[in-house]
């Protein structure tokens, strides 16, 4: 695997990019945490529980993936599941029963070379910061198909994990020729009378294993060289219109959930130059800690995991970038006017 190393002072926003944006003094904040998914809000729990009056900046989404979801029933704790929208904001008030600030606003550019390091809040504002959680999540890559769209939800997903239990005794395809498509499928079968791989090639990309393991499971069907042209269904997914790519021949598959797994996106384009990332954009961590290449930045969630990609993982190392923010803070930040005011009237 390689990793694209930073180059720090040559990223793609650099100062000029700040300039003529006002940046008040009292909007600097000891922790700044960008996202509102479970690593984000997970993030700003534990951040406020240690006093450091943390500002969440939720992007345009708040709630991250779940948002899209509905049951969520593979996190423990909630015996009889819950859906996504509720449980995202019951993380959110939480967050904020303890003091977290949440905003709406996403990071346009960042100057990470700087103290306290700099953040332009869709391109009109700054926000300082001591220390930031990056939380931004990645986002499941879709066909794009309007069809597709109207339908995610109910019936379309890109989350077999999340969304399998509910086509049992049904059958469903998945698109997609990598290691996630084979995953997915595989999952499927514990639930769905029958799988469809459909591959828009006659050659897999996923790995030798997951292809043998694949092929060879007598409850999938693998349909090659054909792409979705359409999804069919009003409220629900009723079947697939497909188009074979070498002879053009269209036909109807009568499946009942179509499962998109044709690779994720990590959010991760405005620190591109400035962090250390792997080949696909994901931000690398330091093993066993959330620390990213620059001092005082930490990364948690799907930004910085392409494996386990889970709720329950993403609120983990949210907790784990919060404490290992605090213990950063407590040994690098310069303490902010206030709290330095406060020092001197104790005395
Ligand atoms: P990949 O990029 O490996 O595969 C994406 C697949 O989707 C390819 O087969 C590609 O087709 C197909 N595809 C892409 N765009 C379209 C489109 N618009 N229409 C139809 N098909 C499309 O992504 P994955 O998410 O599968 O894997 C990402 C990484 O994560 C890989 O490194 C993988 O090994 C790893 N991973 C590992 C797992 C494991 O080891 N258990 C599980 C899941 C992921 P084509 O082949 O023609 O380009």
């Amino acid at each position: 695997m390689t990793t694209q190393q930073p180059q720090p002072g040559h990223g793609p926003a650099n100062r000029a990019v700040f300039d003529g944006v006002e940046s008040p003094q009292d909007d600097h904040r000891s922790v700044v945490i960008l996202g509102g998914g479970p690593a984000g809000l997970t993030a700003a729990l534990y951040a406020a529980r240690a006093n450091l009056d943390p500002l969440v900046l939720q992007g345009v989404a708040p709630g991250g993936q779940l948002i899209t979801t509905t049951h969520v029933e593979n996190y423990p704790g909630f015996a009889e599941g819950i859906l996504g929208p509720e449980w995202m904001q019951r993380f959110a008030d939480q967050a904020a029963r303890f003091g977290a600030e949440l905003r709406y606003g996403s990071v346009t550019a960042v100057e990470v070379t700087q103290r306290p390091l700099h953040l332009l809040v869709d391109d009109d504002a700054v926000v300082l910061a001591d220390a930031v959680i990056i939380a931004t999540g990645a986002s499941a890559k879709y066909l794009g198909l309007v069809s597709e769209q109207r339908l995610v939800g109910r019936g379309v997903s890109a989350c077999a994990t999340c969304d399998g239990a509910f086509f049992r005794d049904q059958e469903v395809a998945v698109v997609g020729g990598g290691d996630a498509a084979m995953e997915e499928a595989l999952f499927l079968t514990r639930f769905a009378t029958r799988v469809y791989v459909i591959h828009r090639r006659n050659a897999l990309r996923a790995s030798q294993i997951m292809q043998e393991r694949a092929l060879a499971h007598p409850q999938i069907t693998f349909v090659w060289n054909t792409v979705v042209e359409e999804v069919l269904g009003d409220e629900a997914v009723e079947g697939l219109h497909l188009r074979h790519v070498q002879t053009d021949e269209r036909s109807t598959l009568p499946v009942r959930g179509l499962f998109v797994a044709i690779g994720h996106q990590p959010n991760t384009a405005v620190f591109q130059g400035w962090l250390a990332m792997d080949e696909l954009g994901y931000i690398r961590t330091a093993p066993g800690s959330t620390r990213t290449s620059v001092a005082g930045v930490f990364a948690a969630g799907d930004v910085q995991d392409r494996v386990y990609r889970q709720a329950v993982t993403a609120a983990g190392s949210g907790a784990m970038a919060a404490i290992d923010a605090e213990r950063w803070l407590a040994h690098h930040a310069v303490p902010a006017a206030s709290q330095l005011a406060a020092l001197v009237d104790a005395r």
